[in-house]
């Protein structure tokens, strides 16, 4: 099952090609039991967390153009709202299931949380391939989307935001709809607009800056320098070709990236800027001109580097492969691309992997820059904006490497502990009710 990128795009080999089949929602269940049992925290509020609050499921008519009809099915996940109103994004994806947005949403809970943000977690999507879409046709499936979900969503609620397969303009339609039925213009309802309607400078890059800081922290923390440290990036949409550029700029040495096309290999370092991101033209890093072109981009798993950063799909990190992984530090750019069976063999093995609610969090840090700025009405300049979410990513990093430290667990466990704190703490002091 897919569960995938951290935001917008889809660059990567179809997921139910992995040979082990496990949902986002058992490894979310699995990761929460393996941390919880680190932690001396009520185990009622551990059950709780186990479940989300709610699940809506609503039926999207679509009039396509040439005049036939389809209903499409939508969701939306509502996992727990103890600490702020539910945040995290919407897919439009042939594999959405309920299942996969559920586990989602519990992923966005802790990653808010890991982030001390006053949101809880939510996710939904639509079933549906947008490729197959006209934009019309994805516009008239978003209002009509947004107008279902209209009772459930709002800026105090729950604030949707772009994920695998929807976009800022995604997000322009969802926010117009929603406030054309309201009757007011309600910019924060959602997050990663953009900017000329109350959008944030620097949000479609937040995700790939974030796991490109946390790259920097973690090769610092390990005493690899970051010049020459080399780099591999699996998915060359929006986290990863910013992550992988901004590695570059600061002296990392990126020699390999793919999408679903291939990989493209240089031992000498790629020209990442050169390399065509997903949004610039779709899979075809493969055009660049390189040493060495890989047939199946998931090869690029198992390259000789220092770092690997998984920015693609769910689930690629597997039992299948997990033993062939070469790299010393995996920094998850995607959402759960590791599943738990691989994350054990992977920790016996010595290999550090810094998790997905830490390493991508820039995404929803900085949408939560955007629902400050659409609240107050007041814009922030992209210098702000990156000032203020490095600051973040670094007291987030100080908080689950003392963890690392305290109790010597992995990168996973210490984020969920932090989490899992946080969470408990809010659950316990506002009580079981009614
Ligand atoms: N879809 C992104 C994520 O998985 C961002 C969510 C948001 O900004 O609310 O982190």
């Amino acid at each position: 099952m897919s569960t995938g990128t951290a935001d917008t795009t889809e660059t990567q080999a179809d997921p139910s090609d992995a040979e082990e089949p496990e949902s986002a929602l058992e490894t979310a269940r699995r990761q929460l039991e393996h941390a919880a049992a680190h932690l001396d925290v009520d185990p009622g509020v551990i059950e709780r967390l186990k479940h989300p609050t709610t699940v809506h499921r609503v039926a999207v008519p679509l009039e396509h153009d040439d005049g036939s009809v389809n209903v499409y099915t939508g969701y939306r996940a509502q996992h727990d709202d103890v600490r702020g109103p539910y945040k995290g994004g919407l897919r439009y994806h042939p594999h959405v299931s309920e299942e996969e947005c559920v586990g989602l949403s519990m992923w966005m809970t802790w990653k808010c949380a890991v982030m001390d943000l006053p949101f809880g977690g939510g996710k939904g999507g639509v079933v549906v391939d947008p490729r197959e879409l006209s934009d019309g046709e994805r516009e008239r499936l978003t209002r009509r989307f947004a107008e279902e979900l209209r009772k459930f969503v709002g800026p105090k609620k729950d604030i949707p935001a772009p994920d695998m397969g929807t976009d800022s303009q995604t997000m322009a339609w969802f926010m117009d709809a929603y406030s054309m039925q309201e009757g007011e213009t309600i910019p924060g309802v959602v997050t990663g607009k953009p900017p000329v309607v109350g959008g944030s400078e620097g949000r479609e890059e937040a995700p790939g800056r974030s796991v490109a800081l946390i790259t920097r922290e973690a090769a610092d923390y390990y005493d690899r320098d970051l010049d020459g440290l080399t780099v591999a990036v699996q998915g060359y949409g929006s986290v990863g070709a910013n992550a992988a550029r901004l590695l570059d700029d600061w002296g990392a040495n990126v020699v390999a990236v793919s999408d679903t096309g291939g990989a493209v290999h240089d031992p000498a370092g790629l020209d990442t800027h050169a390399v065509p991101s997903f949004s610039e033209e779709q899979n075809a890093v493969t055009n660049h001109d390189a040493p060495e072109t890989l047939e199946d981009g998931n090869d690029i798993l198992e390259l000789d580097v220092d770092v690997l950063i998984p920015a693609a799909v769910g689930n690629v990190i597997t039992t299948e492969n997990a033993a062939d992984v070469e790299a010393d530090l995996v920094v998850e750019g995607a959402n759960g691309p590791t599943t738990f069976a691989a994350d054990a063999i992977l920790a016996e093995r010595g290999v550090e992997v810094i998790p997905d609610i830490l390493a991508n969090a820039g995404g929803v840090t900085v949408s939560y820059f955007e629902w400050l700025q659409d609240i107050n009405r007041r814009t922030w300049s992209l210098e702000r904006v990156n000032d203020e979410l490095e600051s973040e990513m670094l007291s987030a990093w100080d908080d689950v490497r003392a963890e690392v430290e305290e109790r010597d667990v992995t990168w996973r466990d210490a984020a969920y502990i932090v989490a899992l704190r946080r969470i408990a703490e809010a659950k316990s002091v506002r009580g079981l009710w009614p």
